[in-house]
């Protein structure tokens, strides 16, 4: 129900009613595209409106693992050195409490960076309980194949936040699939939901509280 969620939301903004999930349910695609395009702002949950995807949505997932990006999704992208050469990251408290929540209610979380250096990541990772961790140059798809290997899961089973090119491969393969508003243009088209919120600045948090654990938070309201 993600989509309804997120157009009902767009509707409310506007002071339009909202749909009701019958009406919702029942209208073809091409009609929600009217729809949002009717609502006249930068709608970038446009390229969820097709029928594979709205119907993957509005089936149930089964989310067991998420995995999530770390330059650009855990943080703005920004990346500090000091003179010594040591790097420095600037992560999102709430970001952190979603992440501590979820891992506590037995979701296992990962993460998949590209990262050229790992000690904040592991740092950071440890600190909230995630204990699958891979920063590195293999490909990322590789990284999560083996995972899956050794869990047993699918990609259906996965949900995957990222923000770049190198990440458009699991967007589209994992089972619910996220861009930070700010992420390049080929994700955003690759994921299944746009994110509000950027990276570093709690998308983490929206995604988790909207789509991962939907009714822990009003966030979608505000
Ligand atoms: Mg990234």
């Amino acid at each position: 129900m993600l989509l309804f969620k997120n157009i009902n939301y767009l509707l409310r903004q506007r002071g339009a009613l909202p749909l009701s999930a019958e009406v919702f349910l029942s209208t073809d695609p091409d009609s929600l595209w009217e729809i949002v395009s009717e609502l006249n702002q930068p709608f970038e949950l446009l390229n969820t409106l097709d029928y594979e995807v709205r119907d993957r949505l509005l089936s149930e997932t089964d989310i067991k693992l998420a995995v999530l990006d770390v330059d650009g999704v855990f943080t703005d992208g920004g990346m500090y050195y000091t003179s010594s050469g040591e790097e420095i990251k600037k992560f999102n408290v709430k970001d952190g409490m979603a992440i501590t929540r979820a891992v506590k209610s037995g979701l296992e979380v990962g993460i998949i960076s590209a990262a050229s250096r790992s000690e904040a990541v592991e740092l950071r990772a440890e600190i909230l309980g995630i204990k699958r961790v891979y920063v590195g140059k293999k490909p990322k798809i590789e990284v999560l194949e083996s995972w899956l290997y050794e869990t047993g899961l699918g990609f259906e089973n996965v949900s995957y936040i990222g923000d770049d090119v190198n990440d458009t491969e699991l967007l589209k393969k994992c089972g619910l699939t996220a861009a930070p508003a700010d992420a390049a243009a080929e994700a955003k088209r690759a994921a299944n939901v746009v994110l509000r919120s950027a990276g570093g600045r709690g998308c983490i948090r929206e995604f988790f509280d909207n789509y991962l654990f939907p009714g822990s938070s009003d966030d979608m309201e505000k």
